[in-house]
This record gives structure tokens, sequence and C-alpha cells, in this order.
């Protein structure tokens, strides 16, 4: 296997060093780093360990694999898929770069020719899983050759605040202490700041610099809608892209199964994919969606990481993601050339309660329940927000968007909504009044003048804002603090227990600079609760066997949901 050096690896191993824009040209062909590669490379190539904070196609390889050339040794790589690997390597080895990967899928033979490859310094790159490179063995393996780095792919898989938790990433740790002089980069496209917080602390990056780039995906519209008639809606929306292709999500396999053979029966190209069909058809799916220019793919979450389609021209997610994560990295797989591309999502109150329900009755500890529950709250805050849905996606990031961005659905048909600023200022001052400890479901019990024991307890009954709320719904504040959230005029501070904290921002609501709107909730007429009802019987008749019985609870708790859900 390795054993193919091209020209161009043996003279960088005959160099023993190389300058990192010579080899963007000469091994890879392009002219020119992108927006802060550089800065990462040249900070890995002098030793330094690095964070990276990039978002889906920036192009974050390079970021470790052109310091692996640099340097002196072979490059370490943590890879948490097998299939990512195969790819990536495969990839490389075109490039000429002595690649291989170490895993349970190769056979003994192969096994051992990656070993000796690695034991005569013949090797570039060479790609683990977290398991693997936590274990003595590996230690010993790699203790007596010189490691140019080692490089933590996908590194939000090491925090529970992920979308793809990996308990394995947690003894990644042990890099640090093993090997103390070889420099260490964190890669992913994940950079909430509960997830960053996590990736530094819990992989002992402490002292690495921190590059982030903006997740701003311009080229990307945005629109989310409330379900009505879902199979309809969503060929409205896939009649724009008659010569493209693009990715259906759908939450369960047998909705992905007739999915697409509706879509065909409609005349549109479309082929299911998810983790309970056989390898081989999977495969050739995978591959008919690489390779052909209009065909739609169905799929389960199961399909995405590590897929390099440029030209996805659509995402469409007939079900509500688990969190503002997973549907950025799913819409993300759209436009990685830089080309329009549309996302599109439906949603209803049944994803609500279906979402809540694997939460409630999965088995994690309680814990992870609270934070499984608030950053579906989070994505809920974006699907409700009635100003610019890019600004609300960036929000959650931590990122500053001025709004307005042109191209999602907020921005070019405005929703109905309104001025909310007065239930704003309530809203921040029984935050503000209860001394930010609180979470939503206390602070609007003290907006509505609910006495029970907690309000007596903190002698909240007493204050002026105690019952200042009552002329609003208990469900009208549950979606007023969700948009607040969206639009960042507070937080959740997820280490006390979920409580409400102002942002700097809210100051200026208080003085009644900024006004305030909110969506219209469709529910508060009775004309628009009997139009959200007979919806509702629309959606029963789409729903798959298994889901009726959801929707009978959904019936029974469309009422008390209302008042359960929390913000967190
Ligand atoms: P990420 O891991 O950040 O999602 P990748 O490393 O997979 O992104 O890169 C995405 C694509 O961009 C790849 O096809 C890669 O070859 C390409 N790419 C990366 N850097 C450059 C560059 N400087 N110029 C041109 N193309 C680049
Ligand atoms: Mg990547
Ligand atoms: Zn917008």
């Amino acid at each position: 296997m390795p054993d193919s050096p091209n020209p161009t690896a043996r003279r960088f191993e005959a160099e023993g060093a190389a300058n990192p824009l010579d080899v963007l040209k000469r091994v890879y062909g392009y002219s020119a780093f992108r927006g802060e590669q550089q800065a990462v490379i040249e900070h890995v190539v002098e030793g330094g360990d690095a964070v990276v904070l990039f978002p889906t196609g920036a192009g974050k390889s390079l970021c470790f694999q052109i310091p692996a050339l640099c340097r002196r040794g072979v490059g370490i790589v943590v890879s948490p898929l097998i299939a990512l690997m195969r790819d990536q390597v495969e990839a490389l080895k075109q490039l000429g770069i002595r690649a291989a990967a170490l895993n349970s899928s190769l056979t003994r033979e192969e096994a051992i020719a990656v070993r000796r490859a690695l034991a005569s310094a013949a090797l570039d790159l060479l790609y683990v899983t977290p398991e693997r490179a936590v274990t003595d063995g590996f230690a010993e393996m790699i203790g007596d050759i010189d490691v140019a780095l080692f490089a933590i792919d996908e590194a939000h898989c090491v925090s529970q605040w992920g979308h793809d938790f990996r308990p394995e990433y947690r003894g990644l740790d042990c890099l640090a202490s093993r090997f103390p002089g070889v420099p260490r980069i964190a890669l992913t496209a994940t950079a909430d700041p509960h997830t960053r917080d996590d990736i530094v602390e819990r992989l002992a990056l402490t002292r690495a610099r921190v590059f982030t780039s903006s997740f701003d995906r311009p080229n990307i519209a945005y629109e989310i809608v409330e379900r009505d008639q879902p199979r309809l809606q969503l060929l409205r929306f896939l009649r724009h892209f008659k010569d493209a292709s693009g990715i259906v999500y759908c939450l369960s396999r047998a909705k992905v199964e007739d999915t697409a053979e509706w879509l065909n029966a409609q005349g549109i190209r479309a082929l299911p994919y998810h983790a309970g069909m056989e390898r081989a058809l999977r495969d050739a799916h995978q591959d008919a969606f690489l390779k052909e220019e209009k065909l739609c793919l169905v799929a389960t979450v199961a399909f995405g990481m590590g897929i390099d389609k440029p030209d996805v021209r659509y995402v469409a997610h007939l079900d509500l993601p688990g969190s503002v994560e997973a549907y950025y990295q799913e819409t993300g797989r759209a436009g990685r050339d830089g080309l329009p591309s549309e996302v599109w999502m439906a949603y209803g109150m049944a994803d609500v309660i279906q979402r809540r329900r694997m939460i409630d009755d999965g088995g994690a500890p309680e814990e992870i329940k609270r934070i499984e529950r608030s950053k579906l709250n989070a994505l809920l805050a974006i699907c409700e927000t009635a100003g610019c849905r890019r600004q609300a996606i960036l929000a959650h990031f931590g990122e500053a968007h001025p709004g307005g961005c042109g191209h999602c659905d907020t921005c070019l048909k405005p929703v109905d909504t309104w001025d909310g600023t007065e239930a704003a200022i309530k809203a921040l001052a029984a935050v503000y009044r209860t001394g930010e400890r609180f979470g939503t479901g206390h602070v609007i019990d003290v907006l509505m003048g609910t006495v029970n024991e907690k309000t007596e307890r903190f002698g909240h009954v007493d204050m002026p804002v105690f019952g200042a709320g009552k002329d609003l719904p208990a469900r009208t504040w549950q979606s007023v603090f969700r948009q607040l959230l969206a639009a960042s005029l507070i937080t959740v501070d997820h280490t006390a227990f979920g409580a409400l904290k102002l942002e700097p921002e809210a100051r200026s609501v208080f003085r009644r600079e900024r006004q305030v709107l909110f969506r219209k909730d469709r529910a508060a007429s009775g004309r628009a609760a009997r139009a959200q009802k007979s919806a509702a019987a629309r959606e029963r008749s789409d729903l798959a066997g298994s889901d009726l019985e959801l929707f009978e609870l959904l019936r029974a708790e469309r009422l008390s949901i209302a008042r359960e859900m929390d913000v967190p």
C-alpha cells in the first residue's frame, strides 16, 4: 500500500521541510489559501496548538494536511468514521501523498503493512479512530517515531453539546500528556459557545490559539414553513429544482421509503438512504447521488457526514432536527460550491412533541435531557422568529449579523407581527427583578401571577411584575421568550440550571429605543385555531402508522404542552 511515493512526496521527504504555499500549489494544485487557512497552517507548522472553527466546506482538512507535510514525521489524524477516513485517504493518495488508515476494517496483512510503513517513516498522514488513538498499544507504536502533529477532526464529538457525541473523544486529552512536544489541532464546523468551551477544556487545549471564521453561508437561502400539507408543500418547493440534485431529510426510515416512492410517482427521480438498508444498496444510492445531476436523495440523518458533493442545490427537512447544530450541518450540505442554493423546512407541533418524547423516553441522565431540551428550544426559537432567519442562526453561534439578509423567507415575505415592545419589557423586567436566577417556567409563573410554592418562597408574589403579564396567555409568553432568545436579548445559562440572563442589548428595549416585533401566534384567534385543527387533520392522514399513537398524544397534549414547554 503506502509504497508509492510519487516524485512530489519523495522530494518533500528529501527536503524534510517545505513552504506551505508551495505545497498548496504543487501538491493540491490550488493557487491561493482561503480565509484564515494560511494563518492556521503557519501557526501549526511552527509548533503551536490550534482550535479551528470554520464552517463546513471552508477547507479545514488542509489546515492539518499541509502542516503534516511541512513538518518532520507523520501527522496523526483522529477521525470518527471509517468511511470518512477511507474517502480522505483515497483522495490524498490521488495527490501523491503517502496516507493510510488504521482501523478495524483492515485485514491482518493490511494492518501489518501500515505498521511497517509507519515504523520506516514512509507515511505523511495516518488516520485513526478515537478508540485506537487512546490505547497504550497505539502510544507504544508511535512512541519511537517522529510525529508531526495530532489533528482531531470533527472535534465537536467530544462534547455533549455537539450533535454527534462520541464518548471515546473524551479520552483524547491523553495525547497532550503523552506527547507534550507535539502540536495538536482540533477542528470542527460546530461552534456554538458551549461546544467550543467543551473542546478547549476536554482536549486540554487551553493554551491553543482559536481560529474562527464567520459561519454565515451567504449563498444559502433559508425558508421555514409551518406544516400544512407536507407532501404538496414539498412538491411545490422541489418545482424550482427540476435540473438539480438535493437532499430531503426525514426522521424515520419508513418515512424515507414512503417519501421516495411518492416522489418517483410524481415524476421526480428519488432514491432512499437510511441505516436500515442493505449496505450494498445504500452505497449504490450514495454513489448515484454523487454522480448524477438530477437526483433527489431522501435520507435519514445517517446520510451526510463527510459527503463532499459541491453542487447540492437544495436541502429539505420534512421533520424538525434535534438542534440548531444539526440543522446547520444538514442544511450546510447545500451549496458547497458557493452557488445559490435553497434550504427549506416544514415543521409542526407534532415534531415538537415527538422530539420531546424522544428526549424524555431516552435513557440519558437528567442532566443530558436538560441539555437536549434546551437545544430543541433554541431551534424552535429560530422557527418562530419574526426576524431574519440568518441573523437568528448566526446569533446561536455567538455571531452578530445586522439582519435583513434579503434572502430568507422572513426577509422576503415579512410575517404577520405584533408590536411586542411592551410585552418584551415585561418579560425582561421579570427576568431582571427575579435576579436572573430562574428559568422560563418560573418567570412565566411570575408574569401570570401564579401563586405556588416557588413564587411564594422567593417572595415573588409581592413584586410589581407579579401578574403583570396576565393579559397574554402563558403559551404566548413561551413564544415571546423563545423569540427574545432568538433576538439575542436574553441568553440561557446552562451552568445555572437554565437561568435566563439579560444581554446588553436588552437595555435599548427598556429605554424604548428598540421596537420588538413578535410573530403572530396563529392559534390566538378562533379562526386560526380552526385552521390549525384542519391542518392537523390533514397531517394525520400523512402520518405513518407508528406515528398515529403519537398523534393521539398530540391532541391530548396540545393544550398542556404550551405550559410545559420550558425555554428552558
Ligand atoms: P471542511 O472539512 O472544512 O468541511 P474540506 O477540507 O473538506 O472542508 O474542503 C472542502 C473543499 O474545499 C475540498 O474540496 C477542498 O479541496 C477545497 N479547498 C480547500 N481549500 C482550498 C483552497 N485554498 N482553494 C481551493 N479549494 C480549496
Ligand atoms: Mg472536514
Ligand atoms: Zn434574512
